[in-house]
Protein backbone atom coordinates (compact mmCIF):
# COMPACT_ATOMS: atom_id res chain seq x y z
CA UNK A 1 0.00 0.00 0.00
CA UNK A 2 1.20 3.37 -1.05
CA UNK A 3 2.75 5.26 2.13
CA UNK A 4 0.42 8.65 2.83
CA UNK A 5 2.19 11.83 3.18
CA UNK A 6 1.25 12.12 7.22
CA UNK A 7 2.96 8.57 7.46
CA UNK A 8 6.13 9.88 5.23
CA UNK A 9 6.15 13.15 7.47
CA UNK A 10 5.98 10.96 10.47
CA UNK A 11 8.62 9.03 9.94
CA UNK A 12 11.06 11.68 8.75
CA UNK A 13 10.22 13.00 12.10
CA UNK A 14 11.24 10.28 14.14
CA UNK A 15 14.51 10.18 12.32
CA UNK A 16 15.25 14.04 13.19
CA UNK A 17 17.03 15.86 10.50
CA UNK A 18 20.26 14.13 9.85
CA UNK A 19 23.17 16.17 8.11
CA UNK A 20 20.45 19.07 7.34
CA UNK A 21 18.62 16.47 4.82
CA UNK A 22 15.44 14.93 4.91
CA UNK A 23 14.40 12.14 2.92
CA UNK A 24 13.75 12.38 -1.12
CA UNK A 25 9.73 13.51 -1.15
CA UNK A 26 10.08 15.40 1.99
CA UNK A 27 13.59 16.98 0.83
CA UNK A 28 11.38 18.48 -2.65
CA UNK A 29 8.66 19.81 -0.59
CA UNK A 30 11.61 21.56 1.80
CA UNK A 31 13.43 22.72 -1.36
CA UNK A 32 10.14 23.86 -2.55
CA UNK A 33 9.11 26.54 0.10
CA UNK A 34 12.91 27.46 0.99
CA UNK A 35 13.07 28.54 -3.08
CA UNK A 36 9.82 30.93 -2.32
CA UNK A 37 10.69 31.96 0.81
CA UNK A 38 14.31 33.33 0.11
CA UNK A 39 13.21 34.55 -3.36
CA UNK A 40 10.45 36.24 -2.30
CA UNK A 41 13.23 38.34 0.36
CA UNK A 42 16.08 38.61 -2.30
CA UNK A 43 14.42 41.79 -4.06
CA UNK A 44 15.07 43.49 -0.07
CA UNK A 45 18.05 42.09 0.64
CA UNK A 46 19.53 43.24 -2.85
CA UNK A 47 17.47 46.92 -2.44
CA UNK A 48 19.32 47.19 1.01
CA UNK A 49 22.60 45.60 0.16
CA UNK A 50 23.10 47.61 -2.98
CA UNK A 51 21.96 50.77 -1.46
CA UNK A 52 24.42 50.45 1.78
CA UNK A 53 27.34 49.14 -0.87
CA UNK A 54 26.93 52.31 -2.95
CA UNK A 55 27.12 54.24 0.22
CA UNK A 56 30.16 53.27 1.51
CA UNK A 57 31.90 54.84 -1.65
CA UNK A 58 31.86 58.11 1.19
CA UNK A 59 34.03 55.95 2.48
CA UNK A 60 36.46 55.34 -0.02
CA UNK A 61 36.64 58.74 -0.70
CA UNK A 62 37.81 59.13 3.21
CA UNK A 63 40.16 56.30 3.47
CA UNK A 64 41.32 55.56 -0.08
CA UNK A 65 40.89 58.34 -1.70
CA UNK A 66 43.63 58.15 -4.50
CA UNK A 67 41.82 54.90 -5.86
CA UNK A 68 38.62 56.78 -5.89
CA UNK A 69 38.04 56.57 -9.49
CA UNK A 70 38.41 52.54 -9.78
CA UNK A 71 36.36 52.68 -6.45
CA UNK A 72 33.76 54.40 -8.64
CA UNK A 73 33.69 52.37 -11.46
CA UNK A 74 34.00 48.97 -9.26
CA UNK A 75 30.56 50.33 -7.40
CA UNK A 76 28.50 52.08 -9.82
CA UNK A 77 29.56 50.19 -13.28
CA UNK A 78 30.17 46.79 -12.16
CA UNK A 79 28.71 45.46 -9.21
CA UNK A 80 25.59 47.72 -9.24
CA UNK A 81 24.68 46.59 -12.51
CA UNK A 82 25.65 42.97 -11.39
CA UNK A 83 23.71 42.90 -8.65
CA UNK A 84 20.64 43.55 -10.54
CA UNK A 85 21.42 40.87 -13.18
CA UNK A 86 22.11 38.56 -10.17
CA UNK A 87 18.89 39.49 -8.62
CA UNK A 88 16.54 39.03 -11.83
CA UNK A 89 18.32 35.61 -12.58
CA UNK A 90 17.32 34.38 -8.62
CA UNK A 91 13.45 35.58 -9.41
CA UNK A 92 13.01 34.10 -12.50
CA UNK A 93 15.14 30.53 -12.06
CA UNK A 94 13.38 30.07 -9.22
CA UNK A 95 14.95 27.21 -7.82
CA UNK A 96 17.21 26.46 -5.04
CA UNK A 97 20.27 25.26 -5.94
CA UNK A 98 20.80 28.48 -8.40
CA UNK A 99 19.65 30.76 -5.71
CA UNK A 100 22.40 29.40 -3.39
CA UNK A 101 25.43 29.56 -6.54
CA UNK A 102 23.93 33.36 -7.27
CA UNK A 103 24.14 33.78 -3.38
CA UNK A 104 27.68 32.84 -3.44
CA UNK A 105 28.40 34.89 -6.68
CA UNK A 106 27.20 38.48 -5.20
CA UNK A 107 28.71 37.97 -2.22
CA UNK A 108 32.05 37.16 -3.67
CA UNK A 109 32.01 39.65 -6.60
CA UNK A 110 31.21 42.25 -3.81
CA UNK A 111 33.46 41.90 -1.03
CA UNK A 112 36.91 41.09 -3.28
CA UNK A 113 36.04 43.96 -6.22
CA UNK A 114 36.91 46.73 -3.73
CA UNK A 115 40.12 45.20 -1.76
CA UNK A 116 41.56 43.92 -5.10
CA UNK A 117 41.56 48.22 -5.83
CA UNK A 118 41.60 49.46 -2.22
CA UNK A 119 45.10 46.80 -2.41
CA UNK A 120 46.69 49.04 -4.48
CA UNK A 121 46.53 52.20 -2.82
CA UNK A 122 48.96 54.26 -0.46
CA UNK A 123 46.83 55.15 2.10
CA UNK A 124 47.36 54.48 5.93
CA UNK A 125 43.74 53.72 6.79
CA UNK A 126 43.91 50.39 4.76
CA UNK A 127 43.45 48.40 7.87
CA UNK A 128 40.59 50.00 8.71
CA UNK A 129 39.35 50.00 5.54
CA UNK A 130 39.49 46.22 5.44
CA UNK A 131 37.02 45.87 8.20
CA UNK A 132 33.89 46.62 6.45
CA UNK A 133 34.37 42.95 4.50
CA UNK A 134 33.09 41.95 7.72
CA UNK A 135 29.30 43.70 6.46
CA UNK A 136 29.66 40.83 3.29
CA UNK A 137 30.21 37.70 6.09
CA UNK A 138 27.44 39.10 7.60
CA UNK A 139 25.23 39.67 4.12
CA UNK A 140 25.49 36.05 3.51
CA UNK A 141 24.72 34.16 6.82
CA UNK A 142 22.29 36.67 7.89
CA UNK A 143 20.60 38.13 4.57
CA UNK A 144 20.95 35.35 1.83
CA UNK A 145 21.13 32.38 4.34
CA UNK A 146 21.99 29.95 1.50
CA UNK A 147 21.64 26.45 2.48
CA UNK A 148 24.10 25.51 4.90
CA UNK A 149 27.44 23.29 2.18
CA UNK A 150 26.94 26.77 -0.06
CA UNK A 151 26.96 29.13 3.28
CA UNK A 152 29.96 27.30 4.46
CA UNK A 153 31.66 26.99 0.91
CA UNK A 154 30.96 31.30 0.80
CA UNK A 155 32.72 31.20 4.06
CA UNK A 156 36.04 29.85 2.80
CA UNK A 157 35.84 31.54 -0.22
CA UNK A 158 35.42 34.90 1.47
CA UNK A 159 37.99 34.27 3.97
CA UNK A 160 40.55 32.88 1.67
CA UNK A 161 40.22 35.93 -1.00
CA UNK A 162 39.93 38.40 1.66
CA UNK A 163 43.51 37.06 3.33
CA UNK A 164 44.80 36.71 0.19
CA UNK A 165 44.50 40.12 -1.06
CA UNK A 166 45.48 41.06 2.80
CA UNK A 167 48.81 38.96 2.36
CA UNK A 168 49.77 41.20 -0.63
CA UNK A 169 49.11 44.80 1.11
CA UNK A 170 52.56 45.72 1.72
CA UNK A 171 51.81 47.76 4.63
CA UNK A 172 50.33 45.12 6.60
CA UNK A 173 53.20 43.44 9.01
CA UNK A 174 53.26 39.61 9.83
CA UNK A 175 51.85 40.75 13.41
CA UNK A 176 49.14 42.79 11.50
CA UNK A 177 48.10 39.89 8.78
CA UNK A 178 48.45 37.26 11.88
CA UNK A 179 45.66 38.79 13.27
CA UNK A 180 43.39 39.17 10.00
CA UNK A 181 43.56 35.72 9.57
CA UNK A 182 42.59 34.63 13.44
CA UNK A 183 39.92 37.06 13.32
CA UNK A 184 38.64 36.05 9.72
CA UNK A 185 38.74 32.40 10.88
CA UNK A 186 37.47 32.92 14.10
CA UNK A 187 34.00 35.09 13.11
CA UNK A 188 34.06 31.93 9.96
CA UNK A 189 33.59 29.15 12.53
CA UNK A 190 30.89 31.40 14.88
CA UNK A 191 28.75 32.11 11.87
CA UNK A 192 28.75 28.91 10.21
CA UNK A 193 27.82 27.04 13.30
CA UNK A 194 25.33 29.36 14.02
CA UNK A 195 23.84 28.96 10.48
CA UNK A 196 24.03 25.82 11.21
CA UNK A 197 21.65 25.61 13.95
CA UNK A 198 19.77 28.02 12.35
CA UNK A 199 19.06 25.98 9.42
CA UNK A 200 18.69 23.29 11.87
CA UNK A 201 15.91 25.04 13.47
CA UNK A 202 14.41 25.75 10.34
CA UNK A 203 14.23 22.41 9.17
CA UNK A 204 12.33 21.19 11.55
CA UNK A 205 9.94 23.98 12.01
CA UNK A 206 9.30 23.03 8.42
CA UNK A 207 8.37 19.71 9.68
CA UNK A 208 6.38 20.30 12.42
CA UNK A 209 4.10 22.50 9.86
CA UNK A 210 4.19 19.84 7.12
CA UNK A 211 2.87 17.26 10.53
CA UNK A 212 -0.07 19.93 11.35
CA UNK A 213 -0.86 20.23 7.66
CA UNK A 214 -0.68 16.54 6.79
CA UNK A 215 -2.33 16.03 9.78
CA UNK A 216 -5.20 18.35 9.63
CA UNK A 217 -5.70 16.88 5.49
CA UNK A 218 -6.00 13.86 6.79
CA UNK A 219 -8.33 14.19 9.90
CA UNK A 220 -10.63 16.47 6.89
CA UNK A 221 -10.31 13.38 4.87
CA UNK A 222 -11.60 10.82 7.19
CA UNK A 223 -14.32 13.18 9.04
CA UNK A 224 -15.98 13.59 4.73
CA UNK A 225 -15.99 9.63 4.38
CA UNK A 226 -16.83 6.29 4.91
CA UNK A 227 -14.40 4.08 6.52
CA UNK A 228 -15.58 1.14 4.97
CA UNK A 229 -16.08 2.17 1.08
CA UNK A 230 -13.83 5.35 1.37
CA UNK A 231 -16.89 6.99 -0.49
CA UNK A 232 -17.77 10.19 1.14
CA UNK A 233 -20.17 10.17 3.65
CA UNK A 234 -23.65 11.60 4.65
CA UNK A 235 -21.93 14.63 6.33
CA UNK A 236 -20.55 15.58 2.91
CA UNK A 237 -23.42 15.13 1.13
CA UNK A 238 -24.85 18.30 3.79
CA UNK A 239 -21.58 20.32 2.59
CA UNK A 240 -22.01 19.56 -0.89
CA UNK A 241 -25.82 20.53 -0.92
CA UNK A 242 -24.86 23.66 0.44
CA UNK A 243 -22.27 24.38 -2.32
CA UNK A 244 -25.13 23.65 -4.79
CA UNK A 245 -27.92 25.16 -3.56
CA UNK A 246 -26.68 28.18 -1.70
CA UNK A 247 -24.57 29.00 -4.69
CA UNK A 248 -25.77 32.53 -6.23
CA UNK A 249 -26.43 30.77 -9.84
CA UNK A 250 -28.87 27.88 -10.34
CA UNK A 251 -26.89 24.75 -12.13
CA UNK A 252 -28.09 21.43 -13.38
CA UNK A 253 -27.52 18.72 -11.02
CA UNK A 254 -27.71 14.83 -12.19
CA UNK A 255 -28.79 12.28 -9.31
CA UNK A 256 -28.15 8.47 -9.78
CA UNK A 257 -29.13 6.20 -7.14
CA UNK A 258 -27.66 2.38 -7.22
CA UNK A 259 -28.49 -0.49 -4.97
CA UNK A 260 -26.69 -3.83 -5.14
CA UNK A 261 -29.37 -6.21 -6.33
CA UNK A 262 -30.16 -9.17 -3.56
CA UNK A 263 -27.46 -8.21 -1.45
CA UNK A 264 -28.81 -9.71 1.92
CA UNK A 265 -28.95 -13.05 -0.12
CA UNK A 266 -25.33 -12.46 -0.97
CA UNK A 267 -24.88 -11.94 2.64
CA UNK A 268 -26.37 -14.48 4.14
CA UNK A 269 -24.71 -17.29 1.60
CA UNK A 270 -21.14 -15.52 1.22
CA UNK A 271 -20.91 -14.25 4.86
CA UNK A 272 -20.65 -10.30 5.37
CA UNK A 273 -16.96 -10.09 5.16
CA UNK A 274 -17.39 -11.49 1.87
CA UNK A 275 -20.47 -8.66 1.93
CA UNK A 276 -17.88 -5.65 2.72
CA UNK A 277 -15.24 -6.83 0.02
CA UNK A 278 -17.59 -6.83 -2.07
CA UNK A 279 -19.09 -3.31 -1.29
CA UNK A 280 -15.35 -2.46 -1.62
CA UNK A 281 -15.35 -3.35 -5.05
CA UNK A 282 -18.57 -1.61 -6.14
CA UNK A 283 -17.63 1.76 -4.78
CA UNK A 284 -14.04 1.44 -6.19
CA UNK A 285 -15.69 0.66 -9.86
CA UNK A 286 -18.41 3.78 -9.41
CA UNK A 287 -15.32 5.56 -8.72
CA UNK A 288 -13.50 4.53 -11.36
CA UNK A 289 -16.03 5.00 -13.44
CA UNK A 290 -17.14 8.83 -13.01
CA UNK A 291 -15.23 11.52 -13.90
CA UNK A 292 -13.53 13.84 -11.04
CA UNK A 293 -16.96 16.46 -11.05
CA UNK A 294 -18.84 13.65 -9.88
CA UNK A 295 -19.18 12.91 -5.80
CA UNK A 296 -19.79 9.16 -4.62
CA UNK A 297 -21.62 8.92 -1.54
CA UNK A 298 -22.36 6.18 0.71
CA UNK A 299 -25.93 7.03 0.98
CA UNK A 300 -27.28 3.97 3.06
CA UNK A 301 -26.08 0.58 4.00
CA UNK A 302 -25.70 -0.83 0.00
CA UNK A 303 -27.30 2.45 -1.48
CA UNK A 304 -24.65 4.78 -3.27
CA UNK A 305 -25.74 7.74 -4.55
CA UNK A 306 -23.70 9.50 -7.27
CA UNK A 307 -24.28 13.48 -7.62
CA UNK A 308 -23.43 15.18 -11.38
CA UNK A 309 -23.58 18.17 -10.77
CA UNK A 310 -23.88 20.49 -14.66
CA UNK A 311 -23.99 17.37 -16.40
CA UNK A 312 -26.33 16.68 -19.31
CA UNK A 313 -28.68 14.46 -19.37
CA UNK A 314 -27.54 12.11 -21.93
CA UNK A 315 -23.89 12.13 -20.81
CA UNK A 316 -25.59 11.34 -17.08
CA UNK A 317 -27.27 8.50 -18.77
CA UNK A 318 -24.63 7.24 -19.84
CA UNK A 319 -22.39 7.51 -16.88
CA UNK A 320 -25.05 5.27 -14.90
CA UNK A 321 -24.99 2.57 -17.58
CA UNK A 322 -21.23 2.67 -17.72
CA UNK A 323 -21.33 1.99 -14.20
CA UNK A 324 -23.65 -0.72 -14.50
CA UNK A 325 -21.73 -2.23 -16.30
CA UNK A 326 -18.50 -1.99 -14.55
CA UNK A 327 -20.23 -3.67 -11.67
CA UNK A 328 -21.35 -6.53 -13.46
CA UNK A 329 -17.78 -6.72 -14.88
CA UNK A 330 -16.81 -7.52 -11.92
CA UNK A 331 -17.91 -10.46 -11.62
CA UNK A 332 -18.22 -11.10 -8.34
CA UNK A 333 -19.39 -14.65 -7.99
CA UNK A 334 -23.31 -14.34 -6.28
CA UNK A 335 -24.28 -18.03 -5.47
CA UNK A 336 -27.56 -17.32 -4.36
CA UNK A 337 -28.88 -16.35 -7.13
CA UNK A 338 -30.87 -19.22 -8.93
CA UNK A 339 -29.23 -20.16 -10.95
CA UNK A 340 -25.93 -18.75 -9.42
CA UNK A 341 -24.85 -15.33 -11.34
CA UNK A 342 -22.49 -12.06 -10.59
CA UNK A 343 -23.44 -9.32 -8.13
CA UNK A 344 -24.96 -6.51 -10.34
CA UNK A 345 -26.82 -3.30 -9.38
CA UNK A 346 -29.92 -1.34 -10.12
CA UNK A 347 -29.60 2.72 -10.83
CA UNK A 348 -32.91 5.23 -11.09
CA UNK A 349 -31.96 8.66 -12.17
CA UNK A 350 -32.97 11.64 -11.79
CA UNK A 351 -31.88 15.26 -13.16
CA UNK A 352 -32.95 18.82 -12.79
CA UNK A 353 -32.22 22.32 -11.75
CA UNK A 354 -31.08 23.59 -8.55
CA UNK A 355 -33.75 26.24 -9.01
CA UNK A 356 -36.62 24.02 -9.37
CA UNK A 357 -35.77 21.47 -6.54
CA UNK A 358 -34.35 20.51 -3.69
CA UNK A 359 -31.81 17.82 -3.23
CA UNK A 360 -35.05 16.10 -1.35
CA UNK A 361 -37.26 15.74 -4.49
CA UNK A 362 -34.56 14.89 -6.67
CA UNK A 363 -32.97 12.13 -4.52
CA UNK A 364 -36.85 10.96 -3.71
CA UNK A 365 -37.08 11.16 -7.99
CA UNK A 366 -34.17 9.08 -8.32
CA UNK A 367 -35.11 6.72 -5.77
CA UNK A 368 -38.54 6.07 -7.15
CA UNK A 369 -36.63 5.28 -10.40
CA UNK A 370 -34.81 2.92 -8.52
CA UNK A 371 -37.93 1.23 -7.08
CA UNK A 372 -38.90 1.24 -10.82
CA UNK A 373 -35.73 -0.40 -12.07
CA UNK A 374 -36.16 -3.15 -9.18
CA UNK A 375 -39.40 -3.80 -10.35
CA UNK A 376 -38.18 -3.98 -13.46
CA UNK A 377 -36.37 -7.10 -13.07
CA UNK A 378 -32.95 -5.45 -11.02
CA UNK A 379 -29.62 -4.64 -13.16
CA UNK A 380 -30.85 -1.63 -15.00
CA UNK A 381 -30.26 2.17 -15.31
CA UNK A 382 -34.22 3.60 -15.45
CA UNK A 383 -34.67 7.19 -15.34
CA UNK A 384 -37.44 9.10 -13.16
CA UNK A 385 -39.82 9.95 -15.29
CA UNK A 386 -41.09 13.83 -16.07
CA UNK A 387 -44.44 14.50 -14.22
CA UNK A 388 -46.51 14.85 -17.64
CA UNK A 389 -45.34 11.20 -18.30
CA UNK A 390 -46.03 9.99 -15.08
CA UNK A 391 -49.56 11.05 -15.64
CA UNK A 392 -49.33 9.28 -18.76
CA UNK A 393 -48.17 6.23 -16.92
CA UNK A 394 -50.69 6.46 -14.44
CA UNK A 395 -53.16 6.19 -17.69
CA UNK A 396 -54.47 9.79 -17.85
CA UNK A 397 -53.93 11.83 -21.13
CA UNK A 398 -51.82 14.37 -21.37
CA UNK A 399 -53.20 17.06 -23.33
CA UNK A 400 -56.42 17.61 -21.03
CA UNK A 401 -58.58 14.80 -21.52
CA UNK A 402 -58.53 12.02 -19.08
CA UNK A 403 -58.31 8.87 -20.73
P1 LIG B 1 -32.71 -5.78 -3.52
O1 LIG B 1 -32.27 -6.41 -4.78
O2 LIG B 1 -34.21 -5.61 -3.49
O3 LIG B 1 -32.02 -4.55 -3.17
O4 LIG B 1 -32.42 -6.86 -2.38
P2 LIG B 1 -31.42 -6.71 -1.20
O5 LIG B 1 -31.23 -8.01 -0.57
O6 LIG B 1 -30.17 -6.04 -1.65
O7 LIG B 1 -32.26 -5.81 -0.26
P3 LIG B 1 -31.76 -4.56 0.50
O8 LIG B 1 -31.23 -3.58 -0.46
O9 LIG B 1 -32.86 -4.09 1.38
O10 LIG B 1 -30.61 -5.22 1.38
C1 LIG B 1 -29.74 -4.49 2.12
C2 LIG B 1 -28.70 -5.42 2.70
O11 LIG B 1 -27.42 -4.85 2.60
C3 LIG B 1 -28.96 -5.68 4.14
C4 LIG B 1 -27.58 -5.87 4.71
O12 LIG B 1 -27.37 -7.24 4.93
C5 LIG B 1 -26.65 -5.44 3.60
N1 LIG B 1 -25.69 -4.45 4.08
C6 LIG B 1 -25.92 -3.17 4.37
N2 LIG B 1 -24.77 -2.57 4.80
C7 LIG B 1 -23.79 -3.51 4.75
C8 LIG B 1 -22.40 -3.54 5.04
O13 LIG B 1 -21.80 -2.53 5.45
N3 LIG B 1 -21.73 -4.71 4.87
C9 LIG B 1 -22.36 -5.82 4.42
N4 LIG B 1 -21.65 -6.92 4.25
N5 LIG B 1 -23.67 -5.83 4.14
C10 LIG B 1 -24.38 -4.71 4.29
MG1 LIG C 1 -30.81 -1.43 -0.15
MG1 LIG D 1 -30.14 -4.11 -2.42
Amino acid sequence: MEETQLQTVERQLSKGVNRLRFDRAIEELYLRDYTEHRVRRAPIWALVGTFIYDLVFFGDATMVPDQLDALMLVRFGIFTPFAVVVTFLAMTRRNARDYDLLSLAIVLVGGALPMLVAMHSTSEDLFTYQTGNVATFLFLVVGLRPRFPSLIAGLILLSAIHLTICWHIPSFDSVTFQGLVTFYVTISIFLGLGAYFQEHSERMNFLNCLHATSLHQQLQWQSDRDELTGLLNRRSLVRIERQLWQSVESCAVFAMMLDIDRFKLFNDVHGHLDGDDCLRAVARAINNSVGTSASVFRFGGEEILILMPDARPDEAHAAAERIRLAIEDLAIRHEGLSPPGVVTASIGTAGGETKDLTLQDLLRRADKALYEAKKQGRNRVVPALAPLERLAAAGFAVNGSAS
